[in-house]
């Protein structure tokens, strides 16, 4: 989770930055983070985010294999983790088919 430097709001990925919606600030993503997500399946996260169904809350929907045995779900919920005592955050995936949550590295 990041938050704006300018005005304290939450602030949401977009595309490869934080975008502050309250006050339009935009700041880098963690470019390791970014790394790691974007060799997994060759996704680009340039476009607007596909509309999920009735799923959508705040989490953000990506595309991401589910490992669990006998889901062949390729989306899952999306949360970032603070990491504590370090700068960068972890993801935690949830799969919108089957609920098994796990971790990205
Ligand atoms: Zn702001
Ligand atoms: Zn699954």
């Amino acid at each position: 989770m990041e938050f704006c430097d300018e005005c304290g709001s939450m602030m949401h990925t977009e595309g490869d930055v934080w975008l502050c919606q309250s006050c339009g600030n935009e700041q880098p993503r963690d470019s390791q983070a970014e790394a790691e997500l974007a060799t997994t399946a060759g996704q680009q996260d340039d476009g607007p985010p596909p509309v999920a169904d009735a799923t959508t809350d705040d989490t953000e929907t990506v595309h991401q294999p589910c490992p669990a045995e006998g889901c062949d779900s390729e989306r899952a919920d999306y949360e970032m983790m603070p990491k504590p005592g370090g700068s960068y955050e972890v993801r935690l995936f949830t799969c919108v088919e089957c609920g098994h949550k796990w971790r990205g590295t």
